[in-house]
């Protein structure tokens, strides 16, 4: 679904990717794991469009995607809930899921996402009519999370959910990007400092360590070099 050819990535003449091959099958879970400093998120952000590639090739259901703007990535179903918990505070609830609808036209279906997201957090659902900067760090991560999901991404890129959140908040996270992924076969690309909790989460992992790749595996395979 998603193939990363030797893509090197260069911050001015830094360079944050050294040629890095990764392979997303349609449907699973995979985890990019490795300490900070890494380049998790400028993998992320090379494959969303917003730090292009310098070398190499990103090919997403065949097409070539490494030249492309980042709203042209949005448009073929790639969709990245970025570090932070990035919502709109001033904004309610439920207004900030209609932002992440807003390229689509069919409102039934939107109102049936919509429900589905509250299945999934039934916290949000509660706090609809709630601006968004008043929920807690564990929702506000909910709450992107939803966001993105209400664009109905084919490729969901998630960038360190677990990061600042108490263990029993990111369990519940973690338990529901299962259920995202069997549910309705969004393919999840899931970047990770916490290692031992991507693994338990993701079927296959790469490990990157200064912008290289350096071992790739089923979650089994890599737990147990942790
Ligand atoms: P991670 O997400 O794994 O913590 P990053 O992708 O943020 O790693 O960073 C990878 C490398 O690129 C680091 O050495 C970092 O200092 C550098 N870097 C990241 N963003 C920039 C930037 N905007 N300008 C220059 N260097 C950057
Ligand atoms: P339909 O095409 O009839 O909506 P699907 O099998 O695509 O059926 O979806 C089943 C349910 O899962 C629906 O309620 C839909 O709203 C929800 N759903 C499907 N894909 C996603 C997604 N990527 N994000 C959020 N909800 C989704």
């Amino acid at each position: 679904m998603l193939e990363l050819r030797q893509v090197e990535t260069w911050y001015g003449n830094i360079q944050a990717l050294k040629g890095i091959d990764i392979s997303v099958r349609p449907g699973e879970i995979i985890t990019l794991i490795g300490a900070n400093g890494a380049g998790k998120s400028t993998t992320l952000m090379t494959i969303s469009g917003l730090v292009p590639p310098r070398r190499g090739e990103i090919l997403f259901e065949g097409k070539s995607i490494h030249e492309r703007a980042p709203d042209a990535i949005v448009a073929l179903g790639i969709c990245q809930v970025p570090e932070g918990r990035h919502i709109f505070p001033s904004l309610t609830v439920a207004e900030n899921l209609d932002m992440g609808a807003f390229l689509r036209r069919d409102r039934l279906a939107i109102r049936n996402d919509l429900d589905y997201v509250f299945d999934l957090f039934p916290i949000l659902a509660e706090r609809r009519h709630q601006p968004g900067g008043t929920l807690s760090g564990g929702e506000q991560q909910m709450l992107a999370i939803s966001r993105a999901l209400m664009a109905r991404p084919k490729l969901l890129l998630l960038d360190e959910p677990s990061l600042g959140l108490a263990p029993l908040v990111v369990r519940l996270i973690f338990q529901i990007i299962r259920k995202i992924n069997s549910e309705n076969e969004t393919t999840i690309f899931l970047v990770e400092q916490n290692a031992h909790m991507a693994l338990q989460v993701a079927h296959r992992g790469y490990v990157l360590e200064n912008g290289e790749i350096l071992m790739e595996g089923t979650a089994d395979t890599l737990l147990h070099n942790e």
